[in-house]
């Protein structure tokens, strides 16, 4: 099984799209894009993973509480659900982050339950997508190399940012040994 490939689709919710609490920019030409890679997994049996920011209402993350962001991703809101748009395959698991008030919820490894649902198997190249690429992105990207999945790659094409200039992301990513590829470069692989 050394060609088992892992997909890992960050945080693609109402908030952090086009018109939502926490939009990140250029979100609505992700989707689309996004669904075709996510329809390219499903056909080459990939594992693929969505997670969902999941805070309750008093999150430490939140303007109101002194944290950095506008509220969002509140557990059960419309706005902590994964876009309509988005191609959610039925076999594909869903797991949820930042639910305690405490927790930060940027890496998607802060939910033990995405080990149990990767395996034990440290040689599966591991995807990582989704919005966004300076957050939630990056801090799962490397938490996966953290955690001995050593083939990481985020997937650049199919992430978008909420800082203007990736250069210090880029650098960060691979001085912490995770690949940088594109969703063709993938699909030809
Ligand atoms: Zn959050």
């Amino acid at each position: 099984m050394k060609n088992k490939k892992i997909l890992i689709v960050v945080d693609v919710q109402v908030d952090f799209c086009e018109g939502g609490a926490l939009a990140v920019s250029g979100s609505g030409g992700l989707i689309p894009e996004l669904n075709k890679f996510i329809s390219f997994c499903e056909k080459s049996n990939i594992q693929i993973i969505f997670t969902k920011d999941w805070h309750p209402v008093n999150h430490h993350s939140f303007k109101s509480q002194i944290g950095k962001w506008p509220p969002h991703c509140i557990q059960n809101s419309v706005g902590a659900e994964l876009h309509p748009d988005l191609y959610v395959p039925k076999n594909a698991f869903i797991l949820t982050k930042g639910e305690s008030v405490h927790a930060d919820g940027y890496s998607a490894f802060e939910n033990k339950a995405l080990i149990d649902t990767m395996g034990l198997d440290k040689a599966v190249k591991v995807y990582v997508c989704g919005l966004a690429l300076d957050y939630c992105v990056k801090a799962t990207a490397i938490d996966a190399i953290r955690h001995d999945f050593s083939r990481t790659y985020i997937i650049l094409d199919l992430c978008r940012a909420i800082s203007i200039d990736n250069k210090s992301t880029l650098s960060l990513l691979k001085q912490e040994k995770v690949a940088i590829a594109t969703s063709s470069d993938l699909m030809s692989d």
